[in-house]
């Protein structure tokens, strides 16, 4: 989410143009789109939320900004302000992946639907579909709880890029 506002607000400076307010939620919003699948995860109660959700479509960088891209670069012929969406879009979904691809996570399928693999950036890693399955098994809502309401460093690195973006925003 602070990813989003921070791409909004850069893409801004960058082309040295106002930025009318609505444009923060929607890139806040951008940059969590991926994670919509995690709703239905934890309501199914799903094992292993936090990683199963991403191995679906939303997590696909290939497919989802080639459908960015082949969407608004159609409608762009009639609205050309579209095009700088795209370029939004694709920086805050970006954002996301390599967020997702940092850390203690276990990466995303950078390569599907062509490849099963997930890869990590940061440490780097490649891991097989199984041996995410089987790494993190715990119920859906346990790990939200454990995720979100315990000042993990993950917990903690978030709210700190949400704030900082909200500073920078205010700011500069
Ligand atoms: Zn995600």
């Amino acid at each position: 989410m602070g990813i989003g506002l921070i791409i909004v607000h850069l893409i801004g400076k960058a082309f040295s143009y106002e930025i009318p307010f609505y444009f923060y939620p929607i890139g806040a919003f951008l940059s969590l789109l991926p994670d919509v699948d995690f709703i239905w995860a934890v309501l199914k109660r799903e094992t292993g939320a936090g990683h199963r959700t991403h191995r679906r479509i939303p997590h696909y960088p290939i497919v989802m900004i080639g459908l960015l891209w082949l969407v608004l670069g159609i409608s762009s012929i009639f609205w050309p302000i579209l095009v700088r969406w795209a370029l939004i879009g694709t920086l805050c979904l970006l954002g996301h992946y390599i967020h997702d691809s940092l850390g203690l996570k276990l990466g995303i399928p950078w390569l599907a639907p062509w490849k099963d693999m997930f890869f990590m950036i940061w440490p780097p890693a490649v891991l097989t579909k199984e041996e995410v399955d089987n790494k993190n098994l715990i119920d859906s809502r346990e790990w939200v709880v454990k995720t979100f309401l315990h000042p993990t460093p993950e917990a903690v690195s978030n709210a700190s890029i949400f704030f900082g973006a909200l500073f920078l925003v205010w700011l500069w």
